[in-house]
């Protein structure tokens, strides 16, 4: 058997959407699954859509989300270069092969012939495509156009009548017809070759084994096989990953600002979380189980699990696993990931046994990171009483049971929950309240809100200095 190599071909036009790292992630699981190599190349042959830094940008987001490269830009293998532009010579060799095939034409007509041309056929009713012209030129023609250095093309001749079956290892035999395929340009005026053929003579050479790719390029392939063909080489195993959907069942728009990886990672999602929701995007192991690193994808993945039907994206299940990992993850591990979120508000974070046990009740209450943060708040800040909370705490048998604490403070000054505890009992005794009556004042006095965590829990993280602070300055 062959060696299997899987690439991911991102065109360099802005950040990664979750649509390319499902591509990335499949490729990169499949890779390890069978030992494999996973492979980067930066397709960037449509010059007007480059955007600067992109290629970077898009190493950075793979490498944070845990997607290691064994080949690609930057980081060398045998048959790089890994970025398109860097290839042209090999590209305008193959065109040329094609071209003395006779497999492809130059075509010198205008953008306003071309339009021209579609309006007819529009307006006859016809389906629209090259009517081929230029194919009848001839080669004396071709030649002087040629050397008076006029703008063309080039052309890949497409058959007329061809059925191309091909099997696909997603979705199993397919059928297309020739007879609506346009003579695809493969060179184009400013000399740059078209995704088709870069694709093809780039997987070829760097002994691609399995294009996996989004199904929106299924309609391409058989462009793809001809192009195979008329080179001589044999294609590779297709597999197309099934669309990824709204929950309305529209298709993911990958213009949606909102789905870059990067931006789910600023608002706080885990990347762990990210790559497993991911990873079932048209995925499902055998058991149905739905936790898993990615190391434990990279042994269990297998390409015949993925389903063809449209995959959707529920935010509602991303969250809802993000808070399975929020609550799982090692406590000094999330501090780590919260610490950002919290110094981004003004906050400091460490590793204090203070800190820990803070997140550790946070985490039981949050589904995003910056959910850790507005929790943690309340131990973080002292912030003004205001309307019921106010009437509440300046009430009589409120400011009795506060007073009462802070005596008790005086005399015992508490060192740890126990004491506090029985302090408290003491108080429930001496001043006959109990239940909210009892407890509520003591939470505004000291979180600033009727609701929280037990007392214990909050004298615990606030600890003693801060209670008392907190506790005086309730006190009328
Ligand atoms: N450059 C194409 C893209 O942007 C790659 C398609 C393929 O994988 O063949 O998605």
């Amino acid at each position: 058997m062959t060696d299997t190599r899987v690439r991911f071909a991102p065109s360099p036009t802005g950040y990664l959407h979750i649509g390319g790292l499902r591509t990335a992630l499949y490729d990169y699981l499949f890779a390890r699954a069978t030992g494999g190599k996973f492979i980067l190349r930066i397709e960037d042959t449509d010059r007007n859509r480059l955007v600067e830094d992109a290629t970077d940008k898009l190493i950075q987001s793979l490498l944070r989300m845990g997607i290691e490269l064994d080949e690609g830009p930057g980081i060398g293998g045998d048959y790089g270069p890994y970025i398109q532009s860097e290839r042209l010579k090999l590209y305008h060799r193959e065109a040329q092969r094609l071209v003395e095939s006779g497999h492809a034409y130059y075509c010198f007509c205008s953008s306003q012939t071309l339009a021209e041309m579609r309006e007819q056929q529009q307006q006859n009713g016809e389906f629209v495509k090259y009517d081929r012209r230029c194919s009848h030129l001839s080669p004396e023609v071709v030649k002087e156009k040629l050397a008076s250095g006029e703008s063309h093309v080039l052309r890949l001749r497409m058959p007329d009548e061809r059925k191309f079956r091909f099997n696909d290892l997603i979705r199993g035999d397919v059928e297309m017809d020739s007879s609506q395929s346009d003579d695809q340009v493969i060179i184009k005026s400013d000399g740059f070759p078209t995704y088709h053929l870069a694709a093809v003579v780039d997987d070829h050479y760097m002994k691609i084994s399995h294009v996996i790719r989004g199904e929106e390029w299924l309609s391409s392939t058989p462009k793809h096989i001809w192009l195979y063909e008329c080179l001589g080489w044999d294609a590779p195993l297709w597999v197309h990953l099934p669309l990824i959907l709204n929950t309305d069942r529209s298709k993911l728009s990958k213009r949606m600002n909102d789905v870059s990886v990067d931006s789910y990672l600023e608002k706080g999602y885990l990347k762990e979380a990210l790559i497993n929701f991911i990873a079932l995007l048209g995925w499902h192991s055998a058991d149905d189980r739905e936790i898993y690193s990615l190391d434990e994808l990279c042994d269990v993945f297998s390409l015949d699990r993925v389903s063809k039907a449209g995959a959707v994206f529920d935010l509602t299940k991303l969250d809802w696993m993000n808070g399975q990992y929020l609550r799982q993850m090692d406590l000094d591990h999330l501090i780590d990931r919260a610490m950002p979120f919290f110094e981004s508000k003004g906050y400091s974070l460490d590793h204090s046994d203070r800190s820990r046990l803070m997140l550790s009740t946070a985490r039981e209450r949050s589904t995003l990171l910056p959910e850790l943060v507005e929790y943690c708040e309340m131990f973080l800040k002292n912030s003004k009483l205001e309307g019921s909370d106010l009437e509440t705490i300046n009430a009589e048998s409120s400011q009795a049971v506060l007073k009462s604490l802070l005596r008790s403070f005086d005399a015992i000054d508490p060192k740890d929950v126990d004491e506090l505890n029985s302090i408290i009992s003491q108080i429930q005794i001496e001043l006959s309240v109990k239940g909210k009556l009892l407890y509520t004042p003591i939470r505004l006095a000291l979180i600033r809100q009727a609701h929280g965590p037990d007392i214990f829990s909050i004298y615990a993280i606030l600890g003693r200095e801060e209670a008392l602070k907190r506790l005086q300055s309730s006190i009328n």
